[in-house]
């Protein structure tokens, strides 16, 4: 189980793209606005702790893991690891030590990997670029640990093979043990699973909890698939279009949602355990709209059936509904 110490915190976090305009709002010097991919998020990550990061695509929750890995500068609010402050940090002193420490999986395992490079070179890279080994036999070890926690076993076996000549799955697990062999203590999983096939994503899965329970490490699951957040995850936080709109533990979330949108992304999956009378939950309608265009009020408005005049003035903040649960919605109060 987690601890109660927080390893990350965002807070009031913004990223937010300019748009280019066009000739006349150059020549008129008129702002063109700006894609507000992220627009203000509070989440934290407990050491040894699961959080899913549930959304449709366009919410923001791949922007929210590149803040977090550093491959995205946030506009606005903070990102704290271990409570230092590390939204400004651009330094090679500074980020060295810190990418070491939180790792990310991609969700395309073909792409993250160089084809002309074999497993062992794959795994070895971040030893080597991060200078964390001193010799050749220390190198070895430890991609072969890597291989071994990431189910790739014998790991002898995998280290002269090339990414064409792994299946799916394997694939995942090389990319998964690249991550691994650092010994980060916090992963961001960027929808590790999506491209596999059923049988294996259990599997992969398994391992990633694993990693959790003997290692004690942290992962923030970014997926939008609410059955399996709820299958690997403590706590659940729902995104929609850049802010989050209901968080809780993965029960409370999945059993006893509160957000309208929540109720709506359950009623779109297939059936879950104990599930309540899908009948009576309303449908998700219509489409998410552009970051660009996020509409005044409750962002929620357009797609809600249970809107009413307050929720197209006011956006509604996040309300306490439950320990630990919160929900961003007028109806929830
Ligand atoms: Fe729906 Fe209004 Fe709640 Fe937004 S605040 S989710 S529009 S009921």
């Amino acid at each position: 189980m987690p601890d109660t110490a927080d390893i990350l915190r965002l807070e009031s976090l913004q990223v937010h793209f300019p748009i280019r305009g066009g000739f006349f709002d150059r020549v008129l010097g008129r702002p063109a606005g700006a894609v507000r991919a992220v627009d203000g998020i509070d989440l934290n990550v407990g050491q040894g702790e699961i959080v899913a990061l549930v959304g449709e695509s366009g919410s923001g929750k791949t922007t929210v893991g590149r803040v977090i890995t550093k491959l995205a500068q946030p506009t606005g609010g903070r990102l704290l690891f271990e409570g230092r402050d590390m939204t400004s940090e651009r330094g090679s002193s500074t980020l060295r030590p810190y990418r070491r420490r939180v790792q990310m999986i991609f969700q395309d395992a073909y792409q993250a990997l160089n084809p002309r490079h074999t497993v062992f070179d794959i795994v070895a890279e971040p030893l080597r670029s991060l200078r964390l080994v001193e010799n050749h036999s220390q190198l070895t070890e430890r991609v072969s640990e890597a291989l071994a926690a990431a189910g790739l076993n014998p790991s002898g076996d995998f280290f002269l093979r090339f990414p064409h000549e792994l299946s799916g799955g394997q694939r995942q697990r090389v990319v998964i043990a690249g991550a691994l062999a650092v010994k980060p203590e916090l992963i961001v999983a960027d929808e590790p699973v999506s491209m596999l096939d059923v049988s294996i994503r259990a599997q992969i899965l398994q391992v990633l909890v694993d990693l959790r329970d003997k290692h004690h490490m942290a992962l923030l699951f970014i997926t939008h698939d609410l059955p399996l957040a709820w299958l690997i995850a403590d706590r659940i936080a729902v995104l929609y279009l850049g802010r989050l709109v209901e968080i809780g533990t993965a029960d409370q979330i999945t059993f006893n949602p509160r957000h309208p949108y929540t109720v709506a992304l359950r009623n779109a999956t297939p059936q879950i355990r104990g599930d309540a009378d899908r009948s009576k939950l309303p449908a998700l309608q219509g489409e998410v709209p552009s970051a660009a265009r996020v509409p005044k009020g409750c962002r929620f408005h357009p797609r809600c059936p249970l809107a009413f005049d307050r929720c197209k003035e006011e956006e509604p903040p996040a309300l306490e509904v439950g320990p630990q649960h919160m929900s961003a919605c007028w109806l929830t109060k």
